[in-house]
């Protein structure tokens, strides 16, 4: 009886070990399925889309010249917002088409984008040929886009050569933490679920709310589904790694990358600590695909010059700063709807020195959060925000987070996660000197203490609020007290 037992429990291990060998094999092969079915051509994409972003610098400006040359003649004759607003600065051939005359070109605006969606969709398509997606809309409401499917298999070949890069390969497992509430897995269908973990074989978390008790379910939640690969926003993952810090755990993921909100110093630090890994920072908007992935040097994000040629408009007033401005966007592909110079809303420093790593695409230095993150002092000048966040947490174990809001000209409401060294007595006062510091004015700033920075409805977080992005700010919860300074 005692043998009999053996060899049935033999034979229910044996089954259990061929169902996960089959669960390995049938993901993976679900996954090649995928990747076939999406485009035939995918691959010549890929070794396309390889080949530019491996290319000197030289080449890579030939080529987008060569694209931007071809594009806009598409968008002149085949959309008539295009065709006017071309015609009004003169352009009407673009087979020499110089960068000068390129740079002429006005900007498309977000409002423009918005009331001209079926102006500026080409007329060789019809609207059914097309993919209809959505811009994202953390301070502006979002508006719909159109894309063709080659550009879009294009831009899936683009954005994969760049995670190859830092680490990751589609099929590998991986993990999210993340922000959005939409993408969380608590809100999905089992289908979503099933798609997301055998297929995707990506496990999601949410990044909100984090307390100890989530944290710790979430580590071991990690520690057993053992991803190649974590994706997360940079908040959230700074407080997941100081908690880790503090408990003393351990986890090794080979790769990391972090995107959405700017990543602060401190938050690096924390993240490297943690995790023994440096995270490779990228940005990318849903309305542009990849725009830009750090190179293992980490020092500024590497353009994607496949899909995107990005600029810089200096037509903004940003004081003792000719390299930042408002990013600019073109994009290489889209014959449906081609955008073309789109004021994408972030601001930004681009760097054209050659990378240590060898790689010719310009860089990204600093991406300084959205224009409607921007202060302005009482002369009128612009400042983005962003870099007073940083310069303030990374120095300080006073403050854990912080958000600032410009309330008026000279005034500015606080919200600030005190930190383990926060003392009611000077920490407001420091706030204030320095917040005045640089602005360069005297202020009347309000301090308030939170548990947590609330969010944007996308799940990221704003660092600043300047005076023009208030109606999208969203209230403060968890109030602790306030002062006033
Ligand atoms: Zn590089």
């Amino acid at each position: 009886m005692v043998g009999i037992g053996r060899s049935g429990s033999l034979c229910k291990w044996l089954r259990t070990v061929k169902k996960m060998a089959a669960k390995k094999r049938l993901s993976k092969l679900l996954h090649e399925a995928i990747g076939i079915w999406h485009s035939k051509e995918s691959k010549r994409f890929r070794s396309e889309a390889k080949s530019v972003i491996s290319a000197g610098a030289r080449r890579v400006d030939e080529f987008q010249l060569g694209r931007i040359r071809q594009i806009c003649q598409i968008a002149y004759d085949h959309s008539l917002f295009y065709r006017e607003r071309f015609q009004r600065i003169g352009l009407r051939s673009f087979e020499n088409l110089t960068w000068h005359r390129f740079y002429d070109v006005p900007v498309l605006t977000k409002s423009e984008l918005r009331e001209n969606l079926l102006l500026l969709k080409s007329d060789a398509y019809s609207l059914d040929s097309l993919r209809v997606a959505n811009t994202g809309g953390t301070t502006t409401s979002p508006t719909t886009y159109f894309i063709d499917w080659e550009a879009n298999e294009r831009r899936w070949a683009a954005t994969n050569e760049w995670d190859k890069r830092i680490g990751y390969s589609p099929g590998q497992k991986s993990a999210c933490l993340w922000g959005a509430n939409q993408d969380i897995v608590t809100n999905m269908s089992w289908k979503m679920k099933i798609v997301h973990k055998v297929i995707r074989r990506r496990l999601l978390l949410s990044a909100s709310p984090l307390d100890d008790e989530t944290m710790y379910r979430h580590y071991e939640a990690l520690k057993r589904w053992r991803p190649s690969f974590l994706q997360a926003y940079p908040t959230p993952l700074a407080i997941f790694s100081e908690f880790m810090l503090k408990q003393k755990l351990r986890l090794r993921i080979p790769a990391i990358s972090v995107t959405a909100e700017p990543l602060l110093d401190r938050q690096r630090e924390l993240i490297v600590q943690a995790f023994g890994v440096e995270p490779f920072n990228w940005y990318g908007a849903r309305e542009a695909g990849r725009i830009a992935t750090e190179c293992e040097y980490h020092n500024g994000m590497h353009i994607n010059g496949y899909g995107l040629h990005v600029s810089i408009d200096r037509a903004g007033n940003f004081p003792g700063r000719d390299d930042t401005g408002n990013l600019i966007i073109t994009d290489l592909w889209n014959k449906g709807m081609p955008i073309i110079r789109y004021e994408i809303g972030d601001i930004g420093a681009i760097s054209h020195d050659p990378c240590e790593c060898g790689n010719g695409m310009p860089r990204i230095m600093r991406l300084e959060g959205r224009c409607a993150d921007v202060f302005i002092n009482s002369a009128g000048q612009r400042i983005p925000g962003v870099s007073l966040t940083n310069r303030i947490v990374a120095d300080d174990s006073e403050f854990r987070e912080l958000q600032f809001i410009q309330t008026a000209i000279g005034e500015f409401h606080v919200l600030v996660v005190p930190g383990a060294n926060w003392c009611q007595a000077t920490s407001p006062g420091a706030i204030t000197k320095r917040l005045e510091e640089f602005m360069d004015e005297s202020l009347r700033v309000t301090v308030e203490l939170v548990k947590e920075i609330p969010r944007e409805k996308s799940g990221k977080v704003r660092f600043c609020i300047g005076l023009n992005g208030q109606e999208h700010a969203c209230p403060a919860n968890k109030r602790l007290g306030n002062w006033n300074g």
